[in-house]
């Protein structure tokens, strides 16, 4: 079935505004247009029951042109190649962006965690693993976790990509529990960088995040996360959503309780006990009266049919591609900032790079330092996008999207074209 809005397609169609903009010619910047690998993989797995169940998954390599590639592996029961591609291509950009040594990659397979038991998901887990061996190693392509997976899972992966090694390999996979090779601060890099980014926003405008109301979409790893440390900062979370609907609350939700709930245990909002708050829809959390809207579920979430209704004047990005390109525009048209999924959620692969770093060093940084080093790099790459969207007068997309581009069609002249 042909999706409404293809993702693939609207990373290529914001590449090329940027490119635009920068008078960068089509010869310059086609490979990034074409992801240099895609791998498609089906796996037998074991049931519990006895039965033998067929799994469909992929991984693909956007860019290899800076580095490794690296990026996330998410488990969904929708997700198909073009989510995976747009995917992909968003982690080449991000890692140009924040100007760390990575290209792009993401990898998925079909199935919804939650309605396979454990054991079933460790194996579908290590068979996926041993599906994309062939693609994957730390001075490769390093996975990481993205929705439906988690460092249970990475951990998992680890042992599988060890045992073909015949010796231990922490560096194949980032977002691994700590107690075996994984990074302090990892955890909740990725809402770390989301309020670093809604920070120094406020900042830019001359506001105070404290106070602030807050809507947020998607209370996993990265929205869950985001809602607690903004509500550390004084924010008030009014409304939440996660895909079992919405919660209103003028008062403020316990962020807390919610991501205890919600991040922790992987339970649904709609059995969230939360006294004085009202149950509403998704979208009702998405066009909610609130300073900051915070997207941290899927793509295709802001769509145009929607856009108008969205009160929010200030937008940051958890989730990738949650904003289509019809709804960017008229967001634009509104004057509301949008700080986009390759600037404001890139905190987790930072920390993913940090994580790699330590392993093949062998060594163990504390969290203050992880952090304190997120922090830098978050804030540097803030601020350049700031300073080329106000000296070009476009949106923070088109000046995050041209200084990645910049950084990966610099690259692709320095090595050249082989052969
Ligand atoms: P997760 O699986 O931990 O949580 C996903 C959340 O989204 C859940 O609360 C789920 O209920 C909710 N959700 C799903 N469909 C929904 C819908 N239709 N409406 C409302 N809520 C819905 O996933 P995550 O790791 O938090 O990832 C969320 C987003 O952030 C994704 O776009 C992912 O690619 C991106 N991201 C994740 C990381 C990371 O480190 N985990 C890093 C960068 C970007």
């Amino acid at each position: 079935m042909k999706r409404q809005y293809n993702p693939y397609d609207q990373m290529c169609d914001v590449l090329g505004q940027a490119a635009q903009l920068l008078e960068i010619p089509q010869s310059d910047y086609i490979p990034l247009l074409y992801p240099e690998r895609e791998l498609k993989v089906s796996f037998p797995v074991r049931m519990d029951d006895g039965s033998i169940r067929m799994f469909e998954g992929y991984r693909v390599q956007h860019s290899s042109a800076r580095g490794p590639c690296k990026g996330g592996i998410r488990f969904h029961p929708q997700v198909d190649l073009d989510e995976v591609k747009a995917l992909a291509g968003w982690m080449s950009l991000k890692c140009a962006l924040v100007d760390i040594p990575f290209g792009g990659a993401k990898g998925a397979v079909r199935v919804d965690p939650g309605s396979v038991s454990h054991a079933e998901l460790e194996r579908i887990t290590r068979s996926y693993t041993a599906s994309v061996l062939p693609l994957i190693g730390p001075e490769r392509d390093i996975p990481a976790p993205d929705v439906g997976s988690n460092p249970e899972m990475m951990g998992w992966i680890m042992d599988t990509f060890s045992a073909f090694r015949g010796y231990a390999a922490p560096g194949a996979v980032t977002g691994k529990p700590v107690g075996i090779g994984g990074s302090l601060g990892r955890g909740e890099a990725t809402g770390r960088g989301v309020l670093i980014a809604a920070r120094e926003l406020f900042k830019k405008l001359g506001r105070q995040l404290s106070g602030t109301r807050v809507a947020v979409q998607g209370l996993g790893n990265v929205g869950g996360t985001a809602a607690r440390l903004l509500a550390g900062e004084g924010c008030r979370i009014v409304a939440a959503a996660d895909v079992s609907g919405g919660l209103f609350c003028a008062d403020g939700l316990d962020a807390e309780a919610l991501y205890a709930h919600c991040t922790e245990k992987r339970r649904f909002l709609k059995d969230f006990d939360a006294p004085g708050a009202v149950r509403c829809s998704v979208e009702d959390v998405l066009c909610a009266d609130v300073d900051l809207l915070i997207p941290a579920a899927l793509e295709n979430q802001l769509t145009g049919a929607l856009a108008d209704r969205v009160r929010a004047p200030l937008i940051v990005e958890g989730a990738n591609g949650p904003t289509t390109v019809e709804a960017d525009a008229c967001f634009a048209r509104m004057g509301k900032y949008v700080v986009p999924d390759i600037l404001a959620n890139a905190g987790g692969v930072i920390v993913s790079y940090y994580e790699w770093v330590q392993n093949l060093q062998t060594l163990m940084w504390d969290e203050k330092q992880v952090n304190a080093m997120l922090e830098k790099t978050m804030c540097r790459a803030f601020d350049e996008v700031w300073r080329t969207a106000a000296g070009r007068g476009c949106s923070l997309r088109l000046a995050a999207n041209m200084a990645a581009l910049q950084r990966l069609v610099q690259t692709r002249k320095i090595r050249g074209i082989f052969p």
